[in-house]
């Protein structure tokens, strides 16, 4: 008898899950165990310390399995929790375990965690599919060596000759659970801090309730708001964790504008799933450089590592009340704007002149939409050593504040106090 292992990590679905749908047909039994990939090995790229995510990540993460886990049992099943390689292979070798489904890693750490996981337990059947993309591997009009090096390329190249594939539904036959001596994820994030109320939702929800408004004709004139009801799709988190794939929303989409009629925003939402999906297979084709100072470029920042800016900017006490607003933001709820992003890096890289790649770690334990792919590969692009063909981008904090919080009703909510400078330098030489 067959018996089947389906390793959830950035794929937390049923539904449009055809790598689920292929293991369910195939397999006699099968057992659900969900991995953070990611934290199996050590953060060998940086300098970083490791860290653990903060509250907001694990909360949303216990959400998301929840759900998860309740779909699961609806067809009498398990979600069970490993976070080692030894517990995965102990698991696989105590019920023979003959197939096992994986969705396609673009990050590093993590396609070493699965390269460790394959090379202990010889004779299986790995089943692999990039399940977080827009498009298959296959229907790309390049090799991934040749992924472009700017987004305009690569969006001129996929627009004329790849389309986006229909979703597909849950699977309608699950085969027999198999009882582990694993904890269930349940047990696991049970200790949830409540998230705010457009994060508390379920993917369906957020997906009917944001194509159910008219928020989608305005998109392009409000998206780069700093906070609102609806002034961007708030579907990042779940797109991050796989809960929603890239093709759901793509077909809301769809159907929002063969309901409402298209325009320049709804387009623009595409435009939009076009950078996460560019940023992707770029992600894929740099491998362990998406995380090397120098990035894409061949010369490095003129940038270094001063613990006590990098701390100002971390806590949101920097002289800058609009980029503290942000980061108190960031820390009290794990998200933020993607303006808010673009000025709060570009503060790191050019105002305090740090490696960016540890503001890019910071994001990377407290975003609960962290995605490897996206994170690093804008970090990269803000710090000038990316995919951006004007080098890098300075945002004037000044003109940034009058445009976007012209009132300072932002910076007030999230309490945004500009913080004098320590009178020393990094180095201990007085500073005037
Ligand atoms: C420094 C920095 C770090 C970032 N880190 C992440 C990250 O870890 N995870 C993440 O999902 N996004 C990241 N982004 C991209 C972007 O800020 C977020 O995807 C966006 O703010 C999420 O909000 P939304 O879902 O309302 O986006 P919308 O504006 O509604 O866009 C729709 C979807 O398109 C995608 N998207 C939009 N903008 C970008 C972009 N610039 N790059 C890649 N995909 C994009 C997202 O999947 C998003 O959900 C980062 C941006 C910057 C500048």
């Amino acid at each position: 008898m067959s018996t089947g292992l389906y390793l959830f990590s950035n794929d937390l679905r049923i539904a449009d899950n055809e790598l689920l749908q292929r293991l369910c047909q195939h397999c006699k039994q099968l057992i659900f165990i969900y991995t953070p990939l990611n934290e199996l090995v050590d953060a060998s790229y940086n300098a970083y310390p490791k860290q653990d995510v903060s509250k907001s990540v694990c909360s949303f993460r216990g959400q998301t399995l929840k759900c998860l886990a309740d779909e699961l049992s609806r067809q009498g099943h398990n979600l069970y929790f490993a976070d080692s390689i030894e517990d995965l292979v102990r698991i696989i070798r105590e019920h023979k375990v003959s197939d096992i489904a994986i969705a396609n890693q673009f990050g590093w750490n993590e396609s070493l965690a699965l390269r460790k996981l394959t090379q202990q337990v010889r004779g299986i059947n790995f089943w692999h599919k990039s399940n977080h993309t827009l498009f298959a591997k296959e229907q790309l009009p390049f090799q991934i060596d040749d992924t472009p090096d700017t987004f305009s390329r690569f969006r001129k190249l996929v627009e004329s000759s790849v389309a986006v594939h229909p979703t597909m539904g849950s699977p309608l036959h699950f085969p027999t659970s198999v009882q582990c001596k694993l904890p269930l994820c349940t047990d696991i994030y049970n200790d949830l801090q409540p998230m705010g109320a457009w994060f508390s939702q379920t993917a369906t929800t957020a997906l009917t309730s944001y194509f159910s408004s008219t928020a989608p004709s305005r998109y392009k004139q409000t998206r780069n708001a700093l906070s609102g009801d609806k002034f961007s799709t708030g579907f990042s988190p779940w797109l991050a964790n796989g809960s929603l794939s890239a093709r759901q929303v793509y077909s809301a989409l769809l159907a929002y504008e063969q309901r409402c009629g298209a325009n320049e925003s709804t387009y623009w939402i595409y435009f939009e799933l076009l950078w996460r999906e560019y940023f992707q297979w770029l992600a894929l084709k740099q491998g362990r450089s998406l995380f090397v100072f120098k990035g894409m470029s061949h010369t490095a920042p003129k940038t270094s590592f001063y613990p006590e800016r990098y701390q100002a900017w971390c806590h949101g006490n920097t002289e800058f009340e609009l980029v503290n607003a942000l980061m108190h933001q960031l820390n009290t709820s794990g998200w933020m704007s993607n303006r808010g992003r673009q000025i709060v890096a570009s503060c790191f890289v050019n105002e305090l002149e740090l490696d960016w790649r540890y503001g890019a770690a910071y994001f990377e334990h407290h975003l609960i939409d962290y995605d490897v792919a996206s994170n690093y590969g804008n970090w990269q692009y803000i710090a000038g050593v990316g995919a951006d063909p004007r080098g890098g981008r300075h945002f004037n904090l000044a003109k940034q504040t009058e445009l976007f919080d012209p009132d300072g009703r932002f910076i007030k909510r999230y309490g945004g106090v500009a913080v004098q400078a320590q009178e020393r330098d990094h180095n201990g030489w007085p500073r005037h």
